[in-house]
């Protein structure tokens, strides 16, 4: 079998049943595997052959999944990890050490942030955040000679800047360096950047493609594509032995699975992030329907944007497909089809009428998540982005009366009547 359409593939890929075999994905719930002969398990310990010894390297539920997740992608590998968190750092610690550096877009969620400008640099991996939005002659002063990546996300959270994909991309590649995408917002239904030329693409599978609020999961998927050879000198653990498999040399031994074997047998391996059987099966439960949910997040989140958008109270709208947004024309480009269910905006009267307004909403929570089937709401500058200075925040593109809203799959007119009554409620105080 080998579809090509994404609604088949979200619907199939990944799993195919043989005679007599479970028709739904089973759950493999075991650390462990056995084999017949100690040999054969020596075997696998020294990547010689290849099959599935214990869970925290890989487990067969896992792997179907991250297979279905890397055919939506268009990649050539995928694996799952704990949270989109380990996602984004281990995307990055993959093929970076101490004393090595990272260019990546400003505009990214605000946890990323705290990866990148808290976390890892005690690590000894330093990042330079940039504004997307600059010219390529601009972005191309942040690269050092010890640059090793660059990242950036599709549509950024919660700021929803849209990303010049093939920009990046050609400064990325001009500098021998992969570029990073976090294609969490879009999801491969909107855009799959590898066919803008990013290089891997990690997501929070907590978000759209889970897609019901039920599991944290994260993935990394591999384009294959990267010439980890042509730039040896950068990438010494993919090209050079790794002593802890008796210096197998990833490039030679996997050709393009190189990256994700390294990351699997070393990254993995070492520090054990993996997403449960359980998790995985749920994430994919939610898969089979993406391709039918995310348009109508997007179809949700227009009429919301146009109906804020006629109210007076409204501060600003943003919502990369209403006419007269900074980003209409790359949303054009790089998402025709849609680009997410999340809309923001500012209520007049600052902070407090925009904190006032959001507590009278009834049918849109207030909770810490984001791109899921029920209609709910946050507060960035007070929420997910309270570690953030106020310099920080305009740097990420998060303005201090900035509501995050993300459309369910509700009806819209119940969504746009939840909205409705909340103004009524600040009209009354006013
Ligand atoms: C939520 C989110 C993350 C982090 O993912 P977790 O699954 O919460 O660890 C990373 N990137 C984006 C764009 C997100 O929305």
């Amino acid at each position: 079998m080998n579809f090509k359409n994404i609604d088949t593939l979200c619907v199939q890929a990944g799993y195919e049943p043989k005679n007599g075999e479970s028709r739904v994905m089973p759950i493999i719930q075991s650390t462990t595997f056995k084999y017949g002969t100690s040999e054969y398990m020596g075997k696998l310990f020294d990547l010689e052959e290849s099959g599935y010894f214990y869970s925290r390297l890989q487990n067969p539920t896992c792997d179907m999944v991250a297979a279905k997740l890397a055919a939506l992608e268009g990649g050539a590998a995928g694996t799952l990890t704990a949270s989109g968190q380990t996602a984004s750092f281990l995307s990055i610690l993959n093929i970076c050490g101490a004393g090595d550096h990272v260019v990546s877009s400003a505009t990214i969620y605000g946890g990323t942030s705290n990866l990148f400008t808290v976390t890892m640099p005690k690590m000894g991996i330093d990042f330079t955040l940039v504004d997307p939005d600059l010219p390529e002659e601009e972005l191309q002063k942040a690269f050092r000679p010890n640059t090793k990546a660059v990242f950036a996300e599709t549509i950024s959270n919660p700021s929803l800047v849209v990303l010049d994909i093939e920009k990046f991309a050609r400064l990325a590649h001009r500098n021998g360096v992969p570029l990073i995408i976090d294609n969490t917002f879009a999801t491969p239904i909107n855009c799959r950047p590898i066919e803008w030329g990013a290089d891997i693409v990690v997501h929070s599978t907590t978000k759209y493609l889970e897609g019901h609020a039920c599991t944290i999961g994260g993935a990394i998927i591999d384009s294959g594509n990267f010439d980890w050879e042509a730039n040896a000198e950068k990438f010494p653990g993919l090209t050079t032995p790794d002593e802890s498999y008796h210096g197998i040399i990833y490039t030679e031994r996997f050709g393009r699975t190189a990256y994700t074997n390294k990351l699997v047998a070393q990254m993995i391996r070492d520090l054990g992030p993996v997403q449960s059987p359980m998790n995985a099966f749920l994430l994919n439960h939610g898969m089979e329907s993406l391709h039918l949910r995310m348009p109508r997040h997007c179809e949700n989140a227009l009429k919301v944007a146009e109906y804020l958008k006629a109210q007076p109270e409204t501060a600003w709208v943003d919502y990369p497909e209403l006419p007269g947004s900074k980003y209409y024309e790359l949303a054009k480009k790089y998402l025709p089809k849609g680009s997410c269910g999340v809309v923001t905006f500012g209520i007049k009267g600052g902070r407090d009428v925009s904190i006032k307004f959001m507590d009278s909403l009834k049918l849109a929570a207030i909770v810490t998540h984001v791109a899921d089937a029920r209609t709910c709401v946050l507060h960035p500058a007070s929420h997910t982005h309270r570690q953030l200075s106020d310099e920080q925040l305009v740097a990420a593109g998060v303005r201090p009366d900035l509501i995050r809203f993300s459309c369910g799959l509700e009806a819209a007119e119940d969504i746009i009547s939840d909205l409705e009554q909340a103004f009524e409620v600040i009209r009354k105080e006013a």
